[in-house]
């Protein structure tokens, strides 16, 4: 077993060996622009993109074409929300959204509302569900866009996003949906989910970071996304640039080893993750786990150890790598806006650790966890008793 343990799979995941394998070339002989079309260097650069666009779309049930790679989901999601504010300003001002989603969504809808578009923040409940009766309430005439994340990245919540497309489109309002945590670890069918945009990225599935999609349904008239960044224009006119050619061609293994592997995967991750709950509760008194217990993620246990601040304990435990809060905050020690949003009090917020299992977790390492994250929340309650007897005396 090799030190230290990684449990942060929804940060990023590690590039699956298979996935390096299939990069490889594009680095080397097949280095071409995919956009050169006189010569075999550019058709053979469009060949491996052409494969790898298929593969992604096959995994979550679209057509190719309905694929726009960009450089992660980030960028995927301010394409969406952006593109369609620009594109539908004729028609309304106002977006809803959860106050549970990623920061790439929260961000970019504050951006928008300073350019004066108007934005409704979903409360959620102690597992954080949005309610679709609250749902259905916040849309006005005005609405051109809800925006809601098929699987939280902190607690691992799954959200309805069929049922919730189906209210959306039922009043010829547009879904958009972060399903950067989905893609890869549940199936997605978009043939069976009335969903209009979705944002992904392949470092949370095995592949490489800095690519990622944006799926727009196809339709007639087309869903009016004005693009974001201007140039060649590339991706039908979406999104220029030169395609990042062995990244996305790592994104199409990745996706083609997910949609065999999916399912067993799964299975094997749940399992690790419930021994690795079922041991921390049987060693470990005044614990919770986070999140919708009957529906989220197989691999996301969020557990808040009451009398403990995480920080201290991560810096106690270097040979577990975890993570308190959203990584994503680029090392900004907030309190976690998820963990808030289910009405944990700021003791609580702190006292939380995310675990993210993966691909390459094994059940040592579960065990190995289990006993160091044991000893270290024994070690961090006794000097919270201390400094707490210090403060009272
Ligand atoms: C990681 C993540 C993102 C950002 O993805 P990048 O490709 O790193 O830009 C967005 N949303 C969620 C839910 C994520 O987990």
């Amino acid at each position: 077993m090799k030190l230290p343990v990684y449990l942060d799979n929804h940060a990023t995941t590690p590039l699956d060996p298979r996935v390096v394998e299939a990069m490889l070339p594009y680095f080397s002989d097949r280095f071409g622009n995919a956009a050169s079309r006189q010569h075999e260097f550019g058709w053979v650069a469009e060949a491996g993109v052409n494969v790898a666009r298929q593969r992604i779309a096959d995994l979550i049930g679209a057509e190719p074409s309905e694929l726009t790679f960009t450089s992660g989901a980030t960028e995927s999601i301010n394409l969406a929300l952006k593109g369609i504010a620009e594109g539908l300003r004729g028609r309304g001002n106002h977006f809803i959204t959860a106050v549970t989603e990623h920061r790439a969504v929260l961000d970019t809808c504050r951006r928008l509302e300073g350019y004066g578009f108007q934005v409704t923040y979903l409360p959620v409940d102690s597992a954080g569900r949005i309610s679709l009766a609250e749902l259905e309430d916040a849309i006005t005439p005005k609405t051109i866009l809800v925006s809601i994340m098929a699987a939280n990245n902190e607690i691992g919540t799954l959200a309805p996003i069929a049922e919730i497309g189906r209210l959306c489109s039922d009043r010829g309002i547009l879904l958009h949906s972060d399903a950067t945590q989905a893609v890869g670890r549940i199936p997605l069918d978009l043939r069976n989910i009335p969903v209009d945009l979705v944002s992904f990225t392949a470092h949370k599935m095995y592949g490489p970071k800095g690519i990622g999609v944006l799926y727009i349904r196809s339709r007639r008239p087309p869903t009016p996304v004005v693009p974001q960044i201007d140039g060649g224009g590339h991706e039908r006119g979406l999104r220029s640039g030169t395609l990042n050619v062995p990244a996305i061609v790592g994104f199409g293994e990745a996706a083609r080893i997910s949609a065999t592997e999916m399912e067993a995967e799964a299975r094997q991750v749940s399992a690790l993750r419930d021994a690795l709950v079922e041991g921390l509760r049987s060693r470990i008194p005044g614990i919770r786990v986070n999140g919708d217990q009957g529906n989220r993620l197989p691999n996301n246990a969020s557990v808040t150890f009451e009398g403990t601040r995480a920080d201290r304990v991560m810096m106690d435990m270097k040979d577990i790598a975890v993570s308190s809060g959203s990584a994503c905050s680029t090392g900004l020690q907030e309190p976690s806006h998820v963990l808030r949003a289910l009405g944990l009090p700021d003791q609580d917020v702190r006292a939380t650790l995310r675990f993210g299992l993966g691909r390459f977790t094994t059940a040592e390492e579960i065990t190995y966890a289990v006993g160091r994250i044991a000893e270290t929340i024994k070690k961090e309650r006794k000097r919270m008793e201390v400094e707490d007897a210090v403060h009272v005396h």
